[in-house]
């Protein structure tokens, strides 16, 4: 039998952590090693030897988690919301010292990333794009990292600007959402929702909405432990789970 692979779990008590440790524990490949929560230290990672961390915390903590984890070569598998793009380079650059992988998943939902990949084909082919984005009514930050990467991509495949929409009077400030270089995002907190997008794209007599849903924290899982088994085999920093799939 292959050796499992040695996992530790930062933000092991939250909503997603838990669910991780479930998922690791019951996955005959991997072995739960640590489990860290606030008031752990990181370093019973390195003392019960973590080959992989995966980092499920708060986007004021992640940044300081994954440089400690790099930095001990443990390879980082990070689903916390908060790294800008400059602490991925700089982390990236960290990683490329050393021997550790870092890998980063906005979102870690199949449906979710063949969303975006259908949102970024539809791109060019449209006037507008506008996101609204819903989450459950305790995430902490705004917008989902899934819309700004989502916006991301669609401004990439796109060659031109996008057509401006003529809202001249905003009379209640912030109603037409925040400006990702053309592509409005709102977004809505709402209790009993998990994770759930629609990308909404317009041209003179017709729109395509292209949706997805997370129900349950259970749509994560497959993509985590992928996440997890393939992080080591990376040739450098990566972000997105598409990169891990072959679609
Ligand atoms: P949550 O339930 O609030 O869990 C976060 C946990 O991290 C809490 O238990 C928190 O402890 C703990 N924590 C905070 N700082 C810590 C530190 N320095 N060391 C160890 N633990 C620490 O939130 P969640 O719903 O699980 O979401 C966690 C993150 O994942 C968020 O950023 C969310 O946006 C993101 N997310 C990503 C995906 C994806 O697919 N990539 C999917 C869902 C969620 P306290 O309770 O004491 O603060």
């Amino acid at each position: 039998m292959a050796p499992s692979t040695r996992v530790g779990v930062i933000g092991a008590e939250g909503r997603m952590g838990s669910a991780t440790c479930g998922a690791v524990d019951a996955d005959d490949e991997l072995k739960l090693v640590a489990k860290v929560g606030r008031s752990d230290s990181l370093e019973v990672l390195v003392e019960n030897g973590a080959e992989v961390a995966v980092d499920f915390t708060t986007p004021d903590a992640v940044r300081a988690n994954v440089e400690f984890v790099l930095d001990k070569g443990i390879h980082a598998v990070v689903g916390a919301t908060g790294l800008s793009p400059e602490d991925i380079e700089e982390l990236g650059t960290r990683a490329r010292g050393g021997t550790a992988r870092l890998f980063v998943a906005p979102n870690f939902a199949m449906g979710a990333v063949l969303m975006m990949r259908f949102a970024a084909e539809a791109a060019p082919l449209f006037d507008t794009a506008e996101i609204v984005e819903r989450h459950h009514e305790k995430k902490l930050d705004a917008p989902s990292g899934t819309s700004l990467r989502t916006a991301e991509l669609m401004n990439e495949a796109r060659d031109g600007p996008w057509h401006v929409t003529q809202t001249e009077n905003e009379t209640l400030p912030g109603s037409r959402g925040g400006d990702v270089s053309g592509i409005r995002v709102h977004s809505i907190r709402s209790a009993g929702s998990v994770a759930h997008q629609e990308v909404v794209l317009g041209s003179p007599g017709e729109t395509l909405t292209i949706r997805h849903d997370s129900l349950d924290r259970t749509s994560f899982m497959p993509g985590v432990l992928l996440a997890i088994k393939k992080v080591a085999t990376l040739d450098g920093p990566t972000v997105g789970l598409e990169h891990l799939l072959d679609l």
